[in-house]
């Protein structure tokens, strides 16, 4: 459609350089020709023009002092994209590649993603180019001190809720909140992610990753299987990878691989999960210090990766958890995959496949569940961390688990029928861009021109 072509090459005009951001708008557009062909409302009404301009952009200085006294500035963002649905809801990410372009590929999906959870929630991103690795607990306080000092004056209990994300978890949040509550002089429910001390939801920790595998086994149950005994390659090694595989033990699946930024682990008997545990959580370590404790495991260095892709999709399985980060599954990276039998991709990082990739898949039919779809456990279970604040109640693990695997459910249920509906059965790319979009769009549409 050449509206749709119109507004991406606007936005490369008027948003230059900001390459992410442009591939997560293409994905989410060229899916949506067929309802804006069908409903010209929205594009009466510019749905799609107002859907890619964030409502606000927060770009900050983050000025702090490190161990040795020298000053030290980062750059610190939020981007408030859509609030049609409810406050804006999303992570903070801090990691030396943080950019614009970045957190508003990150902001945009959240929209969609917070759409298909049902829930009451708008979408929003935020975070920051500082590299917590190396630094001491001293230097990160103080960096999270500095951020909250710019941030606090956006974000409240319903305007802007921030979690976690890449390089922020529990520590970081707690160092948010401290400095938010000292400025604000109020207790109140403005992070999720928090410890479970004061204010966190059971189950907050594990959300994402267990949602993953949760959207794994809905996608697998329309075929009558499951991931009993299913071979499984996972990337990443924190938070989401380190859950995910939890859940696949448990679910009887065998998960052979992990990595990060250093390289990739493969163990052909199972990851031992206590170990990355010891090694990832708090103190993360090199993967490679996994090998003083398995000799016969394999540590594959990123400067050995193929050329074309990344070294964890070359093995052999059944299925493919990808954790870590975006653009970390290539075009040959999804061709060795299918060639070595594998017959289902959950994504758990937002955007790790490329365009390219995601086409490999869709077009082999192999069960592909997108980012959006399938990591969107996380951002549910935030909303009943907020509930559960609001009301100043707190719910068993068990309670808090059963409504996340009826949310993957769910939205596992949306983004297969709207496939269905919209004549490409199986689909889950459409199926779940669709469904969100309308939503989102039908809000707008109700809420006028703002
Ligand atoms: P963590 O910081 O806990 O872990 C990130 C993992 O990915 C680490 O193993 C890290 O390696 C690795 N990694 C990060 N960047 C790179 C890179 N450029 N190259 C190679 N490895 C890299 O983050 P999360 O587990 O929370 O997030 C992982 C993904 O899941 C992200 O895409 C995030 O946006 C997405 N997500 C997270 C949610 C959540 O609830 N946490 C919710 C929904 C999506 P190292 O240890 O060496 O740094």
């Amino acid at each position: 459609m050449s509206y749709i072509h119109e507004t991406i090459s606007n936005l490369k005009n008027t948003s230059p350089a900001q390459a992410e951001f442009y591939q997560a708008v293409e994905e989410v557009l060229d899916s949506l020709a067929p309802i804006l062909e069908s409903n010209k409302h929205y594009q009466q009404q510019a749905i799609i023009q107002r859907l890619v301009e964030p409502e606000r952009q927060i770009m900050f200085r983050v000025p702090w002092v490190d161990d040795e006294g020298n000053i030290q500035v980062n750059k610190g963002y939020r981007v408030e994209f859509n609030s049609a649905l409810g406050p804006y809801k999303g992570g903070l990410r801090f990691h030396p590649s943080v950019n614009a372009s970045i957190i508003k590929f990150l902001g945009f999906e959240q929209i969609f993603k917070n759409a298909l959870t049902g829930l009451p929630i708008g979408g929003g991103k935020g975070g920051s180019n500082f590299d917590a690795k190396g630094k001491s607990d001293g230097e990160i306080m103080r960096f999270c001190q500095s951020f909250m000092n710019e941030l606090y004056r956006h974000i409240g209990p319903t305007t802007d809720v921030p979690a976690g994300d890449i390089g922020v978890g529990a520590r970081e949040i707690g160092y948010m909140f401290g400095q938010y509550k000292r400025l604000t002089g109020r207790y109140e429910g403005v992070f999720t992610g928090k410890s479970l001390l004061w204010g966190g939801s059971l189950v907050r920790k594990e959300a994402t990753g267990y949602g993953v595998v949760y959207f794994a086994e809905n996608m697998l149950s329309v075929k009558q299987e499951s991931l009993k005994d299913k071979k499984c390659l996972i990337s990443g090694s924190g938070n989401v990878a380190i859950y995910a595989i939890e859940k696949l033990y448990q679910l009887g699946a065998t998960p052979i691989t992990c990595s990060d930024s250093t390289g990739t682990i493969y163990h052909e008997s199972g990851i031992d999960l206590a170990l990355l545990k010891e090694l990832k959580e708090g103190s993360r370590s090199s993967l490679i210090g996994y090998l003083e404790e398995y000799k016969e495991a394999q540590f594959i260095p990123i400067d050995d990766y193929p050329k074309d892709g990344h070294a964890v999709w070359r093995f052999s399985a059944d299925a493919a958890f990808p954790c870590a980060t975006q653009n970390e599954l290539t075009l040959a990276d999804a061709q060795a995959l299918i060639e070595n039998g594998c017959q289902l991709v959950s994504e758990g990082a937002n955007m790790p496949s490329t365009q390219d990739a995601i086409n490999t898949f869709i077009e082999a039919k192999i069960s592909y569940g997108p980012g959006k779809a399938a990591n969107a456990g996380g951002v549910a279970t935030s909303q009943l961390e907020m509930a559960q604040n609001s009301s100043m109640q707190t719910w068993s693990f068990e309670q808090v688990d059963q409504r996340l695997q009826e949310i993957m459910k769910n939205i596992f249920q949306t983004a297969h029928k709207t496939s269905i509906e919209f004549g490409q059965p199986g689909n889950l790319v459409l199926g779940a861009n669709i469904a969100g979009f309308k939503r989102v769009a039908d809000a707008m549409l109700e809420q006028g021109v703002v």
